[in-house]
């Protein structure tokens, strides 16, 4: 089920609320077995769909609820809340301070969406009066130095590759270097997707990371994965220490699934979505306003 189904599938539960004559726990689980059917029909793993309809029925404690003048509202809440927690994991995403020279290292799948969204993060920033660079070290996909290359200076964002070197960690090292020595105020480093999680893809991952030490790893994933998501964001944690996740592919035929496993997985927060495969199409996230309009 797609993300705007699934808006519409909750929303309509909790309508179908709003018009029941008598709210008590068989109209709350009549809402809540709709709204967690509709979560897994999104791919939303089993278990966190247990715990959020668990945390809902906690939250609406139904003694009280029998005194409450506006029971709907109650139960509404409560459900929001707890749409709001499948997607918000309490932590704030890390930030580059103009004047330092942060360094954020990309990672994610081949086709994810990550050398896009390389391109649309630094013109973000550039927009924000930073000084930003950007940095291909992906020397596996033929072809990756080129789009990074062109993208950037569609932005005029300063681009730095290296054709003939076949080391991408070395690639890291000197792109870095030579930014920071003309104190960029953040450098962006594209890596290396690979077609899908394989051990070269995390053992390269790692000696990047270990070689240029990154201030923040954003975890790149494609919103329109379902069900394999969880694995991914899995497989990824475990190799590098994933700071925020920009979940792309929004505009399309996004899963709701997809982007409550990764945050689940990981327990990073969502910082962007990115939302068309043009350089501005990047659009900050954050929770409650995400559900809001989920929820129409
Ligand atoms: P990479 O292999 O992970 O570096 O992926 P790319 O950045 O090359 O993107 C793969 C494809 O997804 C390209 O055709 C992009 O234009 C497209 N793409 C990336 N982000 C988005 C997005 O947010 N929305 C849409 N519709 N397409 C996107």
């Amino acid at each position: 089920m797609v993300l705007n189904e699934l808006g519409a599938r909750i929303n309509g539960a909790l309508q179908a609320l709003s018009k029941a004559s008598v709210i008590d726990e068989k109209a709350v689980d009549a809402l809540l077995r709709e709204v967690c059917s509709a979560l897994l029909e999104s791919d939303v793993n089993v278990m966190l769909v247990q715990k959020m309809r668990q945390n809902v029925k906690k939250r609406v404690n139904m003694d009280e609820l029998a005194s409450s003048a506006n029971k709907r509202k109650v139960i509404q809440n409560a459900v929001f809340e707890e749409l709001c927690g499948l997607v918000d994991p309490g932590v704030q995403p890390w930030k580059p301070q103009k004047g330092k020279q942060n360094v954020i290292m990309f990672v994610g799948l081949q086709g994810s969406g990550k050398t896009t969204s390389c391109t649309k993060l630094a013109v973000y920033y550039k927009r924000k009066g930073m000084k930003v660079g950007l940095v291909c070290a992906d020397t596996f996909r033929a072809g990756a130095f080129d789009q990074l290359k062109q993208n950037a200076s569609r932005a005029h964002v300063p681009f730095y590759g290296d054709y003939s070197e076949t080391d991408p960690v070395q690639i890291a090292i000197e792109g870095v270097a030579q930014f920071k020595k003309s104190k960029f105020d953040l450098i962006i480093v594209d890596t290396s997707g690979r077609h899908k999680q394989e051990a070269e893809l995390f053992a390269e991952m790692e000696q990047i990371a270990a070689a240029v030490k990154p201030n923040n790893t954003i975890f790149v994933m494609d919103g329109t994965i379902g069900q394999a998501a969880d694995s991914q964001a899995r497989a990824f944690k475990e190799s590098v220490d994933i700071g925020s996740i920009i979940i792309t592919k929004m505009d399309g035929h996004a899963k709701g699934g997809g982007a409550i496993s990764a945050v689940a997985a990981t327990g990073s927060p969502i910082e962007f979505i990115g939302t068309g495969e043009h350089m501005h199409d990047l659009d900050k996230f954050s929770a409650r306003p995400f559900i809001s309009k989920l929820l129409g």
